[in-house]
């Protein structure tokens, strides 16, 4: 029975491609974007997260862990990673809900039973369901699997990747899929790598590859104030995609909506907090992509 890890099934969503759908996301991810709002999706495996607000340092975690993982400081539970096996027991002990499992195994079965659920809004809407993540490619028998049952019950399917993935693997996906969501950052390889850990040629080659043997590519091109959104990048973005014959281009505006959870998973979030994109800044990137013969799109 193939099986993967599921961080999160969205159900209603409007920004993940045509009409009305349901957002599945896969845990784990190549790339680690410094604006990222899903930090939860990086890691490939479960891990545990607390909402130290909730935590009312009662200690019952600590007393029933096997691992002797957790010990209380100053009344907060620290729990110590590279001991915890992951058992589950203090969540279940915790009477704050202040503990909590992310990522779950799941069966393509019992995902495609929560994608049913909403049939009657893909059939009103002309939508379908979005695999996110993470990289959903790169659990990809998994996602093979869910594409496949997805053909046959004649559901739209979009794959929202990073591209950063071998071509093979792209190449065997592909005509499965329905509409590809193409997430292309920032053009200069070294900047790339800086703000999202790893360079872009694999990115940009497997684009190129993509966009001569399909047109199901929407681009999304998402907008860091400081980071990406300066003239010469989104001019060298415009001038790859029109070379590529790629006519659409997706504008998501910078968030910080999910900074909190860095601290609950007990890392950092490196870039320091800025104020999301103003309108005229979206309008003016959006009138030079346009020069590039670009249809661009404000979010979706
Ligand atoms: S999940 Fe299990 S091992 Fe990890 S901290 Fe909780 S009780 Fe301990
Ligand atoms: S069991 Fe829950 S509320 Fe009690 S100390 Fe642990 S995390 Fe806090």
């Amino acid at each position: 029975m193939t099986t993967g890890i599921i961080f999160n099934i969205q159900r209603y969503s409007i920004h993940d491609g045509p009409g009305i759908r349901t957002t599945v996301f896969l845990k784990g991810c190549p790339l680690s974007c410094w604006w990222c709002q899903n930090p939860e999706s990086q890691l490939s495996g479960q891990e545990m997260i607390f909402w130290g607000d909730r935590c009312i340092s009662c200690g019952a975690c600590s007393a029933i862990c096997p691992s002797s993982a957790i010990q209380i400081k100053n009344g907060i539970p620290i729990t110590e990673k590279e001991k915890c096996i992951l058992c589950g027991k203090c969540i279940e002990k915790c009477p704050a809900l202040a503990r909590e499992m992310i990522g779950k195994k799941m069966t393509v079965e019992s995902v495609i039973k929560e994608i049913e659920k909403d049939l009657v809004f893909y059939e009103e809407s002309d939508g379908g369901v979005t695999f996110s993540g993470g990289e959903p490619l790169g659990q990809s028998e998994f996602l093979e699997s869910l594409l496949n049952a997805c053909q046959e019950k004649k559901i739209h399917t979009a794959v929202d990747t990073s591209g950063y993935i071998s071509w093979e693997i792209l190449e065997k996906v592909a005509p499965k899929v329905n509409l590809f969501l193409y997430d292309l950052k920032i053009m200069d390889s070294e900047r790339h790598r800086k703000y999202t850990g790893v360079s872009n040629e694999i990115i940009l080659e497997n684009l190129k590859k993509l966009s001569s043997a399909y047109h199901n590519i929407s681009v999304r091109f998402p907008v860091i104030p400081g980071i990406n959104d300066d003239d010469q990048n989104i001019r060298e973005t415009g001038e790859f995609l029109s070379s590529l014959k790629i006519t659409q281009v997706n504008l998501l505006p910078y968030h910080y909506i999910g900074i909190d959870k860095y601290k609950r998973l007990g890392r950092t979030y490196k870039l320091v907090i800025t104020q999301p994109p103003s309108e005229e800044k979206l309008s003016e990137i959006s009138g030079i992509l346009s020069k590039f013969n670009l249809k661009v799109k404000l979010r979706g």
